[in-house]
């Protein structure tokens, strides 16, 4: 006997003034599961909760034994009910006691009944409670009934997550672990205690049940409208890194979108009598619950294509512009994101924030050497981690262990309050050997620089005790405007920068953009191969007026001082000429107006592109310094994309390979009198430095934080020693030295 299931939109009319009664939490549950019993024409029908310990715990019923509620216990995949919540999808038995799966209790009486369907509670995919139904007749229970179920489902697992119905007979465990563990890859040394603030803030929906049916079509349609027609501008204007976001990520979420499936399940929750965003908000669980079960991996990557298209139609919903970082802070931010662009992690108040944590991203990409330069606890390729956190959640970053702690119990957070002194400790052990020159046992001085990029770096350089600025990324200014900073803007900062340096040598480098570094308002278009396309000198040399512009400004805010300039990305030397031609031209110019020429004009090269290992006899004569950006070398050296987690660990900086490539040009710049340096991201890293010094190396630039750490290996390193280790060790036929130069470190005492 197939029973109408009366018209949903009134049964969830009814639900919502039931759950609005001023009522207790059992009271108000007892009257749905009656109203719900009703409208499917069952004899019974029962709520079961998920508790702490993964059992199911029946805390309302109508039809079954009034008794057997908060009495009755499913363990995790017991009876029908368990495996309706362990495959967390609706299923149905037209006779249910002779399914192998049954499990009988006696004191439900529930043998009376034959036919049942249960569908999952789901929040966030996952099951938090199943919604039974039950006949005494064999009877088949038809689509919609079923699916008013599962809306009546999500409106209990909505109003249970908003503690809307809670109390200490009712409660539901919506989260899996109370306390949770990940690692990830360190980005910087440090340790952090604070709370979460979600990049991508969920939006909570609050009202769930619609009024006028007709308007929520409007607003859905709408939003959608407007979902595609951003991604789609997204894609076309290229802007990709700056959202952190890969191009494929995008082709991902244009595919969602464009999805007539997708569509067509959004359409049919609306018109079971949901709002819109309660309707995006069913549909984002139902599918984020079918793909966290299927085997195939890559369908569970693509979980959080499904967030963040949901994230994103329900704020076009709410009609909020707020982010995260413009709105409210806690004093103690922890920031959790996928992935994000450097300008991005620029947007938040530094002074709140505390750390930074990535599900994906390389540990030399430009938001990590953000982060490093923020002195924050940072770590990346902390997989799973946003499934598993809510926001405001207390949190701990050790980025020295790679791990993040969320929910952290007590005993963790006393033990990283331990490590916190700890860390505050070596740091007055730095902070001691500030004005200590960096010489190594066998007196070889070594120059210690720090890589800065902005104006809030500077203190860092009294603080480090550093000799100077090796680096200093000018594009940052450019990264985080909205529009191009002026001539006069960028004459200020550069003479600011000379100003805090107080004689100190500041190496400007110029304008190093596209790859991962994306300036907002300057439409390059999209590219295949972005890193190795159209960006750093290969842009000033296509656009002059920008690169003379900024020569313009460093020539200004030189005044009479010393003025170092670097050019990125030569490939070919013709290029180094070419721009060096433009810097003279640019200092006939000044000296024409009568303004003060600096004292001493300096212009070096990268070395970040392997075809100039093969050109130094040729180069080396023409610069003035020379430094290595070992993160662009040695990702061109592998071909391995440093943003990309996936190949950026897998070939290392220390195998005999890179190693040998780097002594190729200590011993170039040797020949030719060359100052060289090294300024990518292994200078700060106290084994990898020490490699840099056996090599020859006798100036590297590096993070502020790393320069006590680096300092202190120094002090107590034989470098001639190494150098005849690693004459030995570089003939090795080895994927990496990582092991060996450790065990050197042990063997003499080096503090790595
Ligand atoms: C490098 O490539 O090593 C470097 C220092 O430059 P950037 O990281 O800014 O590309
Ligand atoms: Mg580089």
């Amino acid at each position: 006997m197939p029973a109408s299931v009366g018209a949903p939109r009134q049964m969830l009319r009814r639900l919502r003034e039931v759950m609005a009664e001023h009522e207790s939490a059992q009271a108000r549950l007892d009257k749905v599961v009656m109203l719900i019993a009703s409208n499917i024409v069952a004899e019974v029908c029962s709520l079961y909760l998920r508790r702490r310990d993964g059992s199911l715990e029946l805390v309302a019923t109508e039809g079954l034994n009034p008794g057997a509620v908060h009495n009755t216990h499913l363990k995790p995949g017991e009876g029908l009910v368990g495996l309706v919540a362990e495959q967390a999808e609706p299923k149905q038995f037209a006779d249910a006691q002779h399914h192998p799966a049954f499990s009988y209790r006696p004191e439900t009486g529930e043998e009376a009944y034959h036919s049942f369907v249960g569908v999952p509670i789901l929040r966030g995919g996952h099951t938090i409670g199943v919604l039974t139904v039950q006949n005494r007749t064999m009877r088949q229970y038809g689509d919609e009934e079923v699916e008013a179920l599962q809306t009546t489902a999500m409106v209990i697992a909505e109003t249970l997550a908003s503690g809307g119905i809670v109390s200490d007979e009712v409660t539901a465990e919506t989260r899996r672990d109370s306390n949770a563990r990940f690692t990830g890859q360190p980005i910087s040394e440090s340790v952090a205690l604070g709370h979460v603030v979600l990049h991508e803030p969920r939006i909570v929906v609050t009202r769930l049940i619609a009024e006028d049916a007709e308007l929520e079509l409007r607003r859905l349609q709408q939003a959608i409208e407007d979902l595609t027609g951003q991604i789609d501008d997204m894609m076309e204007r290229g802007d990709l890194a700056r959202a952190g976001e890969h191009h494929e990520v995008l082709e991902a979420f244009r595919m969602f979108a464009h999805d007539h499936g997708w569509r067509r399940r959004l359409h049919e929750a609306l018109a079971t009598g949901l709002t819109a965003e309660a309707a995006v908000q069913r549909v984002r669980n139902d599918t984020r619950a079918r793909m966290l079960r299927m085997p195939d991996q890559r369908f569970r990557d693509r979980l959080h294509d499904i967030d963040d298209l949901s994230n994103r139609l329900l704020r076009f919903l709410s009609g909020g512009t707020e982010t995260a970082a413009t709105g409210s802070l806690p004093e103690d931010a922890i920031v959790i994101a996928r992935t994000m662009g450097p300008a991005e992690l620029l947007d938040y108040d530094r002074q709140r924030l505390r750390g930074l944590v990535l599900e994906e991203g390389g540990v030399n990409s430009h938001v990590a050497i953000v982060a490093r330069a923020l002195g924050i606890a940072a770590i990346t390729q902390c997989k799973g981690v946003l499934e598993a956190v809510e926001q405001g959640d207390a949190a701990i970053v050790d980025a020295q262990g790679g791990e993040l702690h969320l929910r952290p119990t007590q005993e963790v957070i006393s033990a990283y309050a331990d490590k916190v002194r700890f860390q505050a400790r070596k740091q007055a052990q730095y902070a001691a050997l500030r004005n200590v020159p960096a010489m190594t046992l066998d007196d070889q001085r070594v120059g210690l620089h720090i890589n800065a990029g902005l104006l809030f770096d500077l203190p860092h350089l009294d603080q480090s005790g550093a000799d100077g600025i090796g680096l200093f990324r000018t594009e940052l200014q450019f990264m985080i405007s909205s529009t191009f900073p002026r001539l006069d803007q960028q004459t200020r900062l550069y003479k600011s920068i000379l100003d805090s340096a107080g004689g100190r040598p500041v190496v400007f480098r110029s304008l190093d953009v596209g790859g991962d570094k994306v300036i907002p308002y300057f439409r390059a278009g999209a590219e295949e191969n972005p890193a190795l396309g159209w960006r750093a000198i290969r842009m000033a040399l296509d656009r002059p007026a920008l690169f003379r512009t900024q020569i313009r400004a460093l020539l200004r805010a030189a005044q009479g001082r010393e003025l170092r300039v670097m050019l990125p990305m030569i490939s070919d030397v013709s290029e180094f000429e070419t721009a060096r031609a433009l810097i003279d031209r640019e200092l006939t110019i000044l000296k024409k107006h009568g303004r003060t020429e600096p004292s001493k004009l300096m212009v070096g090269a990268m070395i970040e592109v392997p075809a100039l290992l093969w050109q130094l006899d040729n180069l080396l004569p023409l610069t003035d310094f020379v430094s290595v950006g070992s993160n662009d070398l040695v990702q061109f050296l592998f071909a391995a994309d440093r943003g990309n987690d996936r190949v950026s660990g897998r070939f290392d900086a220390l195998s005999p390979a890179a190693l040998r490539a780097l002594r190729q040009i200590v011993l170039a710049a040797d020949r030719h009198g060359t100052p060289l340096t090294l300024c990518g991201e292994m200078a700060g890293r106290p084994l990898e430095a020490m490699a840099l010094v056996g090599l020859g190396f006798r100036s590297i630039s590096m993070a502020p934080a790393s320069v006590g750490p680096v300092k202190a290996m120094v002090l107590s390193l034989d470098a001639e020693n190494l150098r005849s280790r690693l004459d030995t060790l570089l003939e090795e036929r080895k994927t990496s030295l990582r092991e060996d130069l450790k065990r050197f470190a042990a063997e003499t005492g080096v503090q790595i």
